[in-house]
């Protein structure tokens, strides 16, 4: 079953090379129970490390179950430790947070699925340990110990156990019993081989090889060493990995449990490597939310610019009603804008404005003060503007100075009480009564102030009735072509100038302004506003992912006894590359989460205590917790195949954490 020739070993890593193992031969057939002595440093572990495929051999060749293991993958070999060996450790190498049953149920993790899952329990009670499976490892003693791992290489019902010096540590009495178990496993048919240098436990074996230099100097067979009966079936033939669905989700739950149990080991650590992820998130959900909500008014906002608008308003350099520039200000009037509708050519619609601002508004004992404006009746359609409840003026009531009037949500909200219906009541400004026809349709909140916040009357009933104007605010002027704006721009100056006689010197005297590109320019400015979260964005998730690749790669090194082991125990590099990005996932998963939480609740917090406009959306929620999770897999997957690549008896040996 064993078939070793001319095995040899160098370790080159101390000052000087040690031949640990000189051209070694050695057989041993299936159900013999053989101890192998010697003094120290003989090349005892050596050997047993290499029956074991924890090690591989400088040169020779090991024939396990008729296989030449060196031409196995990585892969084969795990999955022939986890079929066929059983190996029981010197120093036992149990897991310290799990408890005894756990510590047992590791080799199935990485078994093939029909194994009975109640076989932990069966063993740990039938080496004595039936009362302490939820123990964990450092509440049990040596002996104790020793029978856990002890039970843990019999959890794979192995062909063949290998232990190194299981007895070493253990007063005389535990080491008897621990033999005496071996030599039951040796009656079940169970083939084992022991380090040992006590004669006294040499002599429960039926073959006792004694070592020297890493050469085997006698090998005795006893006289009365039983013939093993009941030896099981060695049908090795399709040692293929079979693994199904439901062993993949069960060995899925396993590294969660695990994955769970290392970070609340330690808990500040992981909320710190969190942090960074958590940070992100959060930053990144409220910046969205923050950016979909100045989307949304901003879209909102160029509504009501109106399409294909100019404005055409006197010259700016006006301070205090004093004209402080050299040129003059032109100012125009009703007449002005019906010579634009007339002559101009591409015109398709020219509406003159005027605004009174912060007249006294009252209505029965209620007073508020606002901006009226005073426009003709086709002004609502170019703004947008729409009568949610009542009606609009008409041309006939405009020319005919009616005092009827429109009222936003606001000023709704200030003169009226809830739920009163404003239609049809008369209010006051300045003292002159108006009737109310109609509520304004609400616009919300704009860099412009409140639009919600105006009154909005016939442009006739406002120039002579109310504010006593003869030239108007501004003058819009739709054209019926936005690749026309420039054209009509030019002409309407030109005419400007001609009938206002302006200088062609006198640049400031009036202004046309092209809504359009005011348009384009808040388009614009939105657009590089969303590049800006977005490279934000990557960047606080991927010093978050730094964070997550550095706690990993530390738990890596703190780990690599756990990793040897585990390989020891027939994990594949697969098995621990998924253990490892399952822990890196749930890390930031979790970061995502709690980073969810907090930018949502930075984005309610701004909007009612800053009344910025925020807007999440499940679309964030979902995007925001991928990317964390891809940020777990791109920086957990380097860390954990750090892990995977271990060689486990190097693993094992080391010493740093
Ligand atoms: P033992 O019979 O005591 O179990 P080992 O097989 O552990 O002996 O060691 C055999 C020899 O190889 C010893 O001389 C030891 O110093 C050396 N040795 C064992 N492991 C290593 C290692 N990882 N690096 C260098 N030398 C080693
Ligand atoms: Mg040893």
């Amino acid at each position: 079953m064993i078939e070793l020739r001319g095995l040899s070993k160098t370790y080159h890593s101390a000052s000087e090379p040690v031949q640990a193992l000189q051209d070694l031969n050695l057989t041993i057939a299936a159900g013999e129970f053989v101890a192998i002595m010697g003094p120290s440093g003989s090349g005892k572990s050596t050997l047993l490390h290499l029956l074991g495929l924890l090690d591989t051999p400088d040169s020779g060749t090991y024939h396990l179950f008729g296989r030449e293991v060196s031409k196995l993958s990585d892969n084969e070999l795990a999955e022939l430790r986890s079929q066929t060996l059983g190996f029981v450790f010197q120093s036992f190498n149990l897991l310290d947070r799990a408890s005894a049953l756990e510590n047992v149920s590791i080799p199935l993790l990485y078994a093939v699925p029909k194994l009975d899952r109640q076989l932990p329990e069966t063993l740990l009670s039938s080496v004595g340990l039936g009362d302490r499976l939820l123990h964990k490892t450092n509440q049990l003693s040596g002996g104790q110990q020793q029978r856990v791992a002890i039970a843990r290489a019999l959890v794979n019902t192995p062909y063949v156990i290998l232990a190194d010096e299981p007895t070493g540590n253990l007063d005389s009495a535990t080491q008897e019993e621990i033999m005496q178990i071996f030599g039951e496993l040796n009656q079940q048919g169970i083939t084992v081989v022991v380090v040992t240098h006590e004669l006294e436990i040499a002599n429960y074996a039926q073959r006792v090889i004694k070592m020297r230099d890493g050469a085997i100097v006698s090998d005795e067979r006893k006289k009365n060493g039983k013939i093993t009966l009941g030896l099981r079936k060695q049908d090795l033939a399709n040692l293929t990995i079979r693994k199904d669905l439901q062993h993949s989700l069960l060995t899925l739950q396993a590294h969660t449990v695990q994955a769970m149990r290392s970070l609340l080991a330690n808990k500040i650590r992981s909320l710190l490597s969190m942090l960074g992820i958590l940070i992100g998130v959060a930053a990144v959900i409220t910046m969205l939310a923050l950016g979909s909500g100045a989307k949304a008014s901003l879209e909102k906002q160029l509504a009501s610019l109106g399409t294909n608008l100019l404005v055409l308003r006197q010259g700016a350099k006006r301070f205090g009603g004093v004209s402080y520039s050299a040129g003059s200000v032109t100012r125009f009037s009703v007449e002005d804008a019906r010579q634009i509708k007339e002559s101009v050519p591409d015109v398709r619609w020219v509406g003159p404005r005027v605004v009174g601002r912060g007249l006294q508004v009252t209505y029965a004992d209620r007073n508020w003060n606002t901006n009226v404006t005073g426009a003709t009746p086709e002004y609502a359609s170019i703004h947008a503007l729409d009568a949610e409840r009542g009606r609009f003026y008409t041309e006939a009531e405009d020319q005919e100075r009616a005092r009827v009037a429109l009222i936003g949500a606001t000023v709704l909200k200030s003169l009226f009480a809830e739920g009163q219906n404003p239609i049809g009541e008369t209010i006051k400004i300045n003292r002159i009564a108006f009737q109310v026809i109609g509520v304004l349709k609400e616009r919300g909140e704009s860099s412009f102030g409140d639009q919600d916040d105006m009154i909005l009357i016939p442009l006739t009933t406002a120039m002579r009735r109310l504010l006593g104007k003869v030239y108007v605010e501004a003058i819009d002027i739709e054209v019926s072509e936005s690749s026309l704006l420039d054209d009509v721009a030019d002409r309407v100056k030109k005419l400007m100038m001609v009938r206002h006689h302006i200088s062609p010197t006198d640049k400031d005297s009036f202004t046309i302004r092209n809504m359009a590109e005011v348009r384009n320019a808040l388009a614009e400015t939105s657009h590089t506003m969303a590049v800006l979260l977005a490279i934000i964005a990557s960047i606080s998730l991927l010093v978050g992912g730094i964070g997550i690749m550095n706690i990993m790669l530390v738990s890596v090194v703190e780990r690599t006894r756990e990793i040897g082991l585990r390989k020891a125990l027939g994990a594949t590099r697969g098995d621990i590359l998924a253990q490892f990005l399952v822990e890196a996932v749930l890390i930031s998963a979790l970061g995502g989460v709690l980073g969810i939480v907090c930018g949502g609740l930075g984005a309610v917090l701004l909007s009612t205590f800053a009344g910025w406009t925020t807007a999440l959306s499940l679309d964030l929620v979902i995007l925001a917790s991928s990317f964390s999770i891809v940020v777990g897999i791109l920086f957990g997957i380097w860390p954990a195949q750090r892990a995977a690549k271990l060689s486990p008896i190097e693993a094992l040996r080391h010493t740093g954490g």
